[in-house]
């Protein structure tokens, strides 16, 4: 006989012939491709002067976009290079764009209070203890990294040994971040990225893992070539093993016409093609990860991230107060992210904007002594309310009618008719229960949250 989560396996699978794999992932709200290219650096500046009559902590994200090798899967905006060169050349362009944010906040009487700062990318492992140095020393004079709560760095292990972690440390950097993806042989092969745990445990011995206060993140990929319910059970055994604090246990997001050469997966290497999973198999491996971390003792923190149950995420759940952004789910400590550095993402209180894409193109905008902004949008009132029953769903699984009645002096079942009659065929399908409280989202309904979510979404058909 079946027990209850095996039930669920078989639920999951039939469901996801139904709700295909082509829902946003609702990181903003509006989605990008539904802000405005006229958006431009002085509407950037206009948003920006509102933090002087409406402080809030802020968090500075570190774009470096460039990697010493590509992994197939990977859809971040990075150029695969082995010249150094090229690294030192950019460094100086996002020296200025740092130095604009730095002036601007100066000149407009603007005291910024930074919570975080995160160096992502691409790979900052990339850069070279001097200019590494000068970095730091350049975002300490925007940010002051004595005060910072938190300081983060992505960290490719491949190229990363336990005297480089120990000088992060001595940099400020209390936690690290590691690509970690699968540890399936097989897999990591067709991923162009051979990494086995012989070469993540000396970085995660006890005298180093100490040095990182806030913690070490693991992100782990779903959907990969050869990947199977039974690999990523494995792999989450060793995880459990290495014991990180929080996992982002991402699905593959396979766009061949943005990313072509995400093609290699499939086309294999020698002559070995293979296929993807499909969206029914892709959520078996997720819900065996699921089962395995839960197993292990981990908390699933919204839709796709884990943490342990002490951690600040697992907190701030209880507490509702996580909230989600473009680098996974916080601990809901600031408001604002300032993004530096080509294509970054900039989220204001009511605002978003983002950076011009490529080098290049970045390059010519910060000669101009602008933001080197290329599309952004203001939130109407409506999008901040859609927004909020968006990000509820999303990271809590539930929302409160009274919550968002009361915030927004709204009548929710007059404001979201419309919506909670599109709801029905999803309450029927068993992912969503509307009650007089609120509405909620099922042990089901949270593998498919992103497809209840759309259904708040005003942009969409
Ligand atoms: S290291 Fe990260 S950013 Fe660079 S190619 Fe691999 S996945 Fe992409």
């Amino acid at each position: 006989m079946k027990d209850e989560t095996d039930t669920l396996t078989q639920d999951i699978h039939q469901t996801a012939e139904k709700y295909s794999d082509q829902a946003f992932m609702y990181i903003e709200y509006p989605h990008k491709s539904f802000w405005s290219p006229d958006f431009s650096g002085e509407d950037a500046a206009a948003e920006l002067l509102k933090m002087r009559d409406a402080p809030a902590p802020s968090m500075l994200y570190v774009h470096l976009p460039f990697c010493e090798k590509l992994c197939y899967f990977c859809t971040c905006h990075t150029e695969i290079t082995g010249d150094y060169g090229r690294l030192e050349a950019y460094l100086p362009l996002l020296y200025r764009e740092i130095d604009l944010y730095r002036r601007f906040f100066e000149e407009n009487g603007i005291e910024p209070s930074f919570a975080e700062v995160h160096l992502g990318g691409g790979s900052p492992t990339m850069l070279r203890e001097p200019e590494f140095d000068a970095l730091v020393a350049k975002i300490d004079a925007l940010v002051d990294i004595a005060s910072l709560r938190e300081f983060a760095i992505e960290i490719d292990p491949r190229f990363t040994d336990v005297e480089r972690l120990r000088y992060y440390h001595g940099k400020g950097i209390n936690r690290i971040s590691l690509g970690v993806q699968e540890f399936e042989p097989r897999v990591q092969e067709a991923i162009n990225r051979v990494q086995p745990r012989e070469l993540i445990d000396p970085l995660l011995a006890p005298d180093v893992r100490g040095l990182f206060a806030h913690g070490v993140n693991f992100d782990v990929l779903c959907g990969l070539p050869h990947q199977t319910p039974e690999s990523i059970r494995k792999t989450f055994d060793v995880i459990a093993e290495m014991a990180p604090d929080r996992i982002c246990l991402n699905h593959l997001h396979y766009a061949p016409e943005t990313a072509r050469h995400q093609t290699l997966m499939v086309d294999g290497k020698q002559g070995r093609p293979t296929r993807l999973p499909d969206h029914a198999e892709k959520k078996a491996i997720f819900r065996e990860a699921y089962k395995a971390l839960s197993a292990h003792g981990y908390v699933r923190t919204g839709y796709d991230h884990f943490a342990k149950p002490g951690d600040g995420v697992a907190r701030a759940l209880s507490e509702n107060k996580m909230k989600w952004n473009a680098l996974g789910v916080t601990t809901g400590d600031y408001t604002n992210v300032l993004g530096v550095g080509p294509h970054s993402t900039s989220t204001l209180a009511d605002a978003y904007y983002q950076n011009v894409y490529g080098t290049k193109a970045y390059a010519d905008r910060i000669e101009t002594g602008e933001f080197p902004v290329f599309r952004g949008t203001v939130l109407s009132r409506d999008d901040q309310i859609r927004r909020e029953v968006i990000q509820k769903i999303r990271n809590f699984s539930k929302v409160s009618f009274a919550d968002i009645e009361s915030k927004y002096q709204i009548n929710f079942h007059e404001y979201f008719s419309l919506e909670i009659e599109l709801l029905g065929e999803m309450c029927r399908d068993g992912l969503v229960e509307v009650r007089t409280q609120g509405l909620e989202v099922t042990e089901l309904g949270r593998e498919f949250v992103l497809f209840v979510c759309s259904q708040f979404d005003a942009y969409r058909d």
